[in-house]
């Protein structure tokens, strides 16, 4: 039976009514996540916290929302833009190749543009060894083909931008298991340094259930060379997650899903050391840190 860990930065699973339930059966951790859930009363919407690294993100006020809603761009590219106690926010997600220092976001409202400013800091990651399949670290002339064929299809959807607003930004856990941290580490595989590591891996035997981390609408159900059966989900607004090595895909592009709805089962397709997920976000093009968005692990 899972025990529950009461989420250490005081974010809960808001409405996530699975957690809620299940709850019922710990008469403690339920008082407990009440005592949470009753702090949060009156917010309209939880907003992740800053991390303003490589892979991270920053929440900026961008002014009061009784204006129309500005539109901000970070490097060209739009970002989401949600109100927040009477204050439109800006969430932009920060790449891996950022830099310590200052960046900054352009807000384009009424004709006229303005910068806002921001602080970034350094974050190290370190070096990852993994031993593979030697077809996916030397790819044959085919496989390479195919490889590029797939970076530009891949590339195009995740450039995706809607004008629909997430419904939640805080997500919940895709599957239940234990969940590497292993964000941004610099991959070597087989001795032959490779592109970092983009998401989460959550370590879960095959067959294991898959949820959609929020509502949206699936972009692409897809077999990839590298990520496996993949599906990706568009929340809104930039705003994506990718589920990736599934031993099974039970979606269909298009399909609109709910929070908690299944999307496929784990497995161990595309280049993987065993089965697990792989689980990606995505704001305005970028990778960020899953952790940073996901509420405190579930020891399984
Ligand atoms: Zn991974």
């Amino acid at each position: 039976m899972p025990r529950f860990r009461i989420p250490q930065s005081g974010r809960t699973p808001a409405a996530d009514g699975t957690y809620h339930g299940r709850m019922k059966k710990f008469g403690l951790a339920l008082a407990l996540t009440c005592a949470v859930l009753s702090a949060h009363a009156g917010s309209t919407r939880q907003l992740p916290a800053s991390l303003p690294v490589p892979g991270g993100l920053v929440v900026l006020d961008v002014g009061p929302a009784d204006l129309p809603r500005p539109s901000v761009t970070h490097d060209g590219r739009p970002v989401l833009v949600t109100a927040e106690h009477g204050r439109w926010q800006a969430l932009v997600g920060l790449p891996l190749s950022l830099h310590a220092g200052h960046d900054l976001i352009e807000i384009h409202e009424a004709g006229s543009a303005r910068s806002v400013v921001f602080q970034t800091e350094d974050r190290s990651y370190p070096t990852q060894s993994l031993k593979v399949s030697p077809k996916h670290v030397d790819l044959s002339a085919a496989d390479t083909a195919r490889y590029n064929e797939e970076r530009t299809r891949l590339d195009g959807l995740l450039g995706t931008f809607t004008d629909n607003e997430p419904e939640r930004l805080l997500l919940l856990a895709p599957v239940k298991g234990q969940r590497s941290s292993s964000f941004g580490s610099r991959r070597i595989f087989n001795g032959a340094a490779r592109n970092p590591h983009t998401g989460m891996d959550i370590a879960a035997a095959t067959g294991t259930p898959v949820v959609a981390a929020a509502g949206g609408k699936v972009l692409d159900t897809h077999g990839y060379f590298f990520n496996g059966n993949t599906v990706i989900i568009d929340h809104g607004m930039g705003y994506l997650t990718m589920y990736c090595h599934l031993s099974r895909i039970v979606v269909r592009t298009g399909d609109s899903v709910a929070a908690g709805a299944p999307v496929g089962l784990v497995g161990a397709t595309g280049r993987v050391t065993g089965a697990h997920l792989h689980f990606g976000v995505m704001l305005n093009h970028v990778w960020i840190d899953p952790q940073i968005v996901l509420p405190a692990a579930v020891v399984p």
